[in-house]
């Protein structure tokens, strides 16, 4: 199978114009819903249309193609794969239209070498990954999952965007953004009659790049916890109140900050990770002494033993700066998404695959959550990383090289053809 680097580069170049930034790299701003997110939406359709897949729009804007081979049976479970076409504010121009397209380019590719399928191969976009205007991210994956409702989805608000992109003040609903680009579909895309998925996507770290290797099948997804934490000491005046007779709940603070980044360093596990994200001092004034301070902790590991420690050792920590400083505290453990292990047999089809094209590959695990995630509860699923230079991603500084890029997509469409019984 050949894939051809050129004809994948024109279509993730192109689709870089839609919500294009006149800033130093390739940036883009494509928000669900919003203009260059239709005429981005309407390219993919007719790059599909062109490729000769039946291309249809589910309810909540995910649009899927799909091939049928001559030789497949119109009615087996479909192998699939994907990504998104949204993008954070000020994003880069890979992550998530790479995947789309690469997904466009297997199937050219599978058409191209004249390949005998069992199973139809379908493309997938979906609504609103990153979360920035609707829901919190991962929209449209969590409806094809069954994870959430479509009525549900569609009656999530944000403030509606002008033409430029620009907030106007009032409100609208998803459903009223996707009638208004043309995008309000029919019935529910379902991940779970998919035979298996898999999702290419750019590294966003820089594990491939230091390994010299262009291709890394990913592991496991990273579980997230979010903690809500609670210090409450005294208020006082900071120039009246002698030092020992202060309850500082910002000094406390402080002691749990470094003792969250301890735990996550000292954990069982080496892929732990441990953040005090925010803190929210109050009265946060220079000179009162801070009576109250609340925190967002973020943990995050593909252990969930080790996520656990790391939470645990948290209340340990506040239990005993409670005693030591007269402070009270709470933790509130409001978020919690186990990790997600990704599927041996399509592990197995992408190393097989990069081996067949003499492409090396890297096990690694994903500290990012993607649509995988939620399609990883209903199917089959796995994930390809593509090497991110120096790292960087949700930036216009975000680049894959082209040339990687093509290589990823050989895996990946060695891996669906396997998948779909060449
Ligand atoms: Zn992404």
């Amino acid at each position: 199978m050949q894939v051809e680097v050129d004809r994948l580069r024109s279509d993730v170049e192109a689709n870089a114009e839609f919500g294009s930034l006149d800033v130093d790299g390739r940036g883009r701003t494509v928000l669900a819903g919003t203009d260059a997110n239709r005429r981005a939406r309407e390219r993919l359709v007719d790059r599909l249309e062109d490729a000769g897949l039946d291309v249809r729009v589910d309810a909540v804007g995910n649009v899927a193609g799909r091939w049928t081979p001559p030789s497949a049976d119109p009615g087996a479970a479909p192998v699939a794969a994907g990504s998104h076409l949204d993008s954070v504010p000020e994003g880069g121009i890979f992550d998530g239209p790479l995947g789309v397209y690469a997904a466009l380019e297997a199937v050219r590719a599978m058409q191209d070498a004249g390949v005998d399928l069992d199973r139809p191969v379908e493309v997938v976009s979906f609504t609103e990954e990153e979360g920035q205007r609707f829901a919190d991210g991962l929209l449209g994956s969590s409806v094809a999952a069954g994870e959430r409702s479509v009525e549900d989805a569609l009656s999530l608000t944000a403030e509606r965007v002008d033409e430029n992109g620009d907030g106007t003040g009032d409100e609208e609903t998803l459903e009223s953004a996707l009638s208004s680009i043309g995008f309000r579909g029919e019935g529910r895309l379902d991940a779970s009659e998919w035979d298996a998925w898999l999702e290419l996507h750019v590294e966003q770290s820089q594990r491939l790049e230091r390994a010299g290797v262009p291709v890394g099948v990913v592991t496991t997804i990273t579980g997230i916890t979010h903690c809500a934490v609670d210090v409450v000491g005294e208020a006082d005046h900071a120039g009246a109140t002698p030092m020992l007779e202060r309850t500082d709940a910002l000094v406390a603070a402080s002691e749990f900050v470094r003792s969250v980044e301890r735990a996550a360093r000292d954990a069982d596990s080496e892929t732990a990770v441990g953040t005090v994200g925010s803190l929210d001092v109050s009265p946060n004034a220079t000179n009162v002494v801070p009576g109250r301070v609340e925190m967002g902790v973020d943990v995050r590991d593909v252990d969930y033993d080790a996520m656990n420690d790391v939470v645990d050792d948290a209340r340990t920590t506040l239990a005993r700066i409670e005693d030591e400083r007269g402070v009270e505290t709470r933790l509130d453990r409001r978020f919690d998404l186990r990790p997600t292990p990704m599927s041996d047999r399509v592990r197995e089809a992408a190393h097989d695959a990069g081996e067949a094209a003499d492409v090396a590959t890297l096990d690694l695990h994903s500290g990012a959550a993607h649509d995988t995630m939620h399609v990883a509860k209903v199917a089959d699923a796995g994930l390809l990383f593509a090497p991110s230079r120096d790292g960087v991603s949700h930036n216009p500084a975000e680049w894959t090289d082209w040339d990687d890029c093509a290589t990823a997509t050989r895996v990946l469409a060695g891996a669906l053809a396997d998948l779909a019984g060449a």
